[in-house]
């Protein structure tokens, strides 16, 4: 009995929100995707708010909140500052959140069929404690991530591209077929999903810190233009544009 109570005391559970600014809310359905893990989630967390999963959503505080897309309105900007304010940790969730997403695209079009303004990362507007990368997200990995925020450890993103991956996967390689391919300078972690189907990768996770756009830039230039080339760093955001928030921090 003693030690059922002992247990009980250990599984304090913390509160989570997540939100959703701008985008598709991909990354929200892709947490949703695998119901045994997200349950798995609510043994750590008491779910405060997330409109798309429940009808009664509490304001702050929060120990940790979840947002993902850009912030796009007056009312976004302000949500944003507000889940900055009530949180103790803010976690970017997807590429939007951390690069910009498909739709930091018009940030690269002529002033003249821009109607609105530029569109900001989640780092580019507030202080950002850790990501989760891809677009959409993937479930384990989002899962995990949050697991070790509630126990406090860092969560650690792949070190490795996502080649490492494929090789493993024993596909063939895009760029010895003279296809484009960002696998080299991009975050592994998704089992090199799009090169299995024959697709290239795009660097939906972001870039390496590690990344050698030089080389990179070489390597394309043998297939594409120097446009083209801008235009394949520029879909998720601006690839080359240092990516800070890649759960290193040292909270020593
Ligand atoms: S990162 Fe991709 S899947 Fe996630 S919200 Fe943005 S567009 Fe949708
Ligand atoms: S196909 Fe792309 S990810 Fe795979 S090894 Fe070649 S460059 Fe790397
Ligand atoms: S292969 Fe590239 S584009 Fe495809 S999911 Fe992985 S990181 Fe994203």
């Amino acid at each position: 009995m003693e030690k059922k109570k002992e247990t009980q005391q250990i599984f304090i559970k913390k509160s989570l929100a997540i939100f959703s600014l701008t985008c598709c809310e991909g990354c929200q359905f892709e947490l949703l995707k695998d119901y045994v893990n997200f349950n798995h989630l609510l043994n750590f967390y008491e779910l405060k708010n997330f409109r798309l999963g429940q009808e009664n959503n509490l304001d702050g505080p929060f120990d940790v909140a979840v947002v993902e897309g850009t912030p796009e309105s007056q009312r976004e900007y302000k949500l944003l500052h507000q889940i900055r304010r009530e949180s103790k940790i803010v976690v970017a969730m997807g590429a939007c959140a951390n690069l910009g997403g498909i739709q930091s695209q018009r940030n690269h079009l002529p002033a003249k069929y821009i109607g609105k303004p530029e569109v900001k990362t989640l780092y580019d507007t507030i202080k950002i404690d850790f990501s989760i990368p891809g677009c959409p997200i993937t479930n384990t990995e989002a899962i995990s991530i949050l697991v070790d925020l509630y126990w406090d450890k860092i969560p650690k993103l792949p070190g490795h591209a996502v080649c490492f991956e494929c090789r493993l996967n024993e596909n063939e390689c895009l760029i010895k077929k003279g296809l484009p391919c960002l696998g080299p300078v991009t975050v592994a972690g998704c089992n090199s999903i799009c090169i299995n189907s024959k697709e290239s990768c795009f660097g939906c996770r972001g870039p390496l810190p590690q990344a050698n756009f030089i080389k990179m830039k070489e390597i394309l230039s043998a297939m594409l233009s120097k446009k083209e080339i801008e235009d394949w760093l520029t879909i998720y955001g601006d690839y080359q544009k240092k990516w800070l928030g890649i759960n290193k921090r040292d909270k020593s």
